[in-house]
């Protein structure tokens, strides 16, 4: 008998897309004449084609596959060196955070690195995890069977980091020790931002409790406030307690391409059971050079060409244009009375609904044909908020907001 891993049956069923879908297509069924002025303002992906400078690189990378003398097989798992290198250079020494080539794992998408870089702690870490939250840290905890069951949407042995209006979407330390730490800025689903000094406190308790900061920065594309870190590694120490995602998902439109990388400083340390350190460095080499094959050299050309001139100018044209959308997002319902955070240094706008998060949904869907995300589906914090999305086109943007206007009643 082939026995399960049980620890899926504990995980909670996911309904958030698919009952959106559904009364999306349920309204459309019953309203057949507004069926076409439905306007999707609730996804978490790009909608803008590739950079020039990317397309251009991956068609010369496709033209180099097809010649024997310019042929290249297996690449290194951990990514070329002409990736890495433009990562070192442009993400992190330009800010003054010293990592080198060699810290940097090429991947295909930081869902699955934040998934996958789980295999290297205990089964018994004790992890801490912000709500609203992006699912994936919570379900693949779920299916590594690190969480215990759930009672009442909340999994026994996770802390949950609350991140309320009172404490800015930025969650306080935690009241008990925790061994692992997720945290995400510029944030999704709530687009709010952590300061310099935010950050220091939570390397600090990382230091202090020998804890890991898993630090997911897919958004760093949309920070325009010069003030605040780009990078955990612009923190004193962090190099000792930090592990960073980044992707070219929403930096530079890779979501159906597929690039992201993560940074294993070789200072980074796990412990065994009487203590002794362990560099995650050679850790994770290990998993990566035994469980993947590298991404495909067209596609890493088409990252790396993120880092020259052009792919700099277009790769923040990109951006520039989403934070346009958002800032007219933020400005609407401001004006409309509704309390909100992000859309400044991020794609998101949380916008406090003061009901319940379905209704206001079905009230934006019913009056205005605008599907936004519900934010309890992002955990129980996310009651009475939704989630709206900058990623679309311009002008649908601006009309959802000029129905917004038209129909949501004023706070
Ligand atoms: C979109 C997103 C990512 C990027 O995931 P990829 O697998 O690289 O496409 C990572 N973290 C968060 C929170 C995201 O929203």
């Amino acid at each position: 008998m082939i026995t399960i891993n049980d620890n899926y049956l504990k995980l909670q069923a996911s309904y958030l897309f698919s009952d959106i879908a559904r009364r999306v297509n349920t309204f459309k069924e019953q309203h057949p004449a507004l069926a076409s002025r439905v306007i999707r303002l609730g996804i978490g992906d790009v909608t803008l084609p590739l950079p020039p400078a990317c397309i251009d690189a991956m068609h010369e990378a496709v033209d180099e596959m097809a010649k024997g003398s310019s042929f290249r097989g297996y690449g290194p798992e951990q990514g070329y060196d002409f990736l890495r290198e433009a990562i070192a250079t442009h993400d992190f020494e330009a800010r003054g955070a010293a990592i080198s080539p060699n810290e940097i794992f090429i991947s295909d998408g930081s869902k699955c690195d934040t998934a996958n870089i789980q295999e290297l702690f205990a089964q018994d870490a004790r992890i801490a995890i912000p709500d609203p939250v992006y699912p994936v840290y919570i379900d693949t905890n779920v299916m590594a069977g690190r969480t215990g069951v759930a009672h009442g949407g909340r999994y026994a042995h996770v802390t949950y980091l609350d991140c309320t209006r009172a404490n800015g979407y930025v969650p306080a330390l935690p009241e008990h020790p925790v061994d692992l730490i997720y945290l995400c800025f510029p944030n999704n689903p709530t687009g709010a931002t952590i300061t310099r000094t935010q950050l220091e406190a939570w390397v600090e308790y990382a230091r202090r409790h020998r804890a890991l900061i898993l630090y997911d920065a897919a958004y760093v594309a949309f920070l325009r406030d010069s003030k605040l870190p780009q990078s955990i590694y612009e923190i004193d120490g962090a190099r000792r307690v930090a592990i960073e995602f980044r992707s070219f998902s929403k930096t530079a439109g890779f979501t159906g391409t597929r690039c992201a990388y993560i940074v294993v400083p070789t200072e980074c340390m796990g412990y065994d059971r009487a203590g002794n350190a362990y560099p995650l460095h050679s850790l994770w080499n290990r998993r990566h050079t035994t469980k993947f094959n590298g991404v495909s050299y067209p596609v890493q050309r088409a990252a790396a060409a993120v880092y020259s001139e052009a792919g700099q100018r277009q790769v923040r044209e990109l951006s520039d244009y989403y934070l346009r959308n958002a800032a007219l997002i933020r400005e609407t319902v401001s004006a409309l009375g509704y309390p909100c955070v992000g859309g400044e240094n991020s794609p998101y706008i949380w916008v406090e609904t003061g009901t319940d998060s379905w209704a206001f949904f079905d009230l934006m869907l019913q009056k205005a044909q605008v599907v936004i995300t519900p934010g309890a589906g992002f955990g129980a914090c996310g009651q009475g908020y939704i989630r709206i999305s900058a990623f679309n086109d311009a002008d649908k943007v601006r009309e959802a907001m000029t129905r917004l206007q038209a129909a949501l009643p004023k706070r």
